[in-house]
């Protein structure tokens, strides 16, 4: 074999490399395109499933709650304000007005807001004006920080929780 056919096999196998290489590419970019949209897809159905169970305009949901301050029971808060209040009786009711304080929006934040009080995750103000920050040491000594459980099991973040129809809230700074 001479030099000159050598280099022509040789030329003719690198043009086939990058001939064959195209049809890769194109099938790669369309499988990329395939797994992003799945994910998304997937993604957004999960997102989804979460918003179930929230409060829409024109639900009426209900959910008990009760409120520790280092150890103490607080007092049912009395009848509060918007769409995500309480009667007085130790409940929280959900019927929201308006979107704004409807789904994702229909928080343990919203319904403190309501009552004159504030919710954080570090950080609760009662509706009489006391505020307990995570660390503030309570009268028996020890260091308090906030907590929820619903329905028994605890919740992170706790001002964004969404409460569903018949939960059970807790919420506790000790
Ligand atoms: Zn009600
Ligand atoms: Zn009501």
């Amino acid at each position: 074999m001479n030099t000159r056919s050598e280099f022509r096999k040789g030329n003719r196998r690198l043009s086939k490399r990058i001939n064959g290489r195209n049809p890769w590419v194109w099938i790669a970019m369309g499988l990329i395109v395939l797994v992003v949209t799945l994910l998304l897809w997937f993604l957004l159905s999960v997102g989804d499933a979460q918003e179930e169970g929230y409060p829409q305009v024109g639900d009426h949901l209900h959910a008990d709650y009760s409120i520790y301050i280092c150890g103490a029971l607080e007092l049912d808060y009395p009848y509060s304000e918007g769409g995500i209040h309480t009667h007085g009786e130790g409940r929280i009711h959900m019927h929201p007005s308006h979107s704004g304080e409807a789904g994702s929006n229909a928080t343990m934040a919203r319904f403190l807001a309501g009552t004159g009080g504030r919710l954080t995750d570090t950080m609760i103000e009662t509706p009489d004006g006391k505020v307990f920050n995570n660390g503030d040491i309570c009268p028996d000594g020890r260091v308090g920080n906030i907590s929820l459980k619903v329905n028994g099991v605890a919740k992170n973040p706790i001002a964004s929780y969404v409460p569903r129809d018949d939960d059970i809230l807790e919420l506790r700074f000790e």
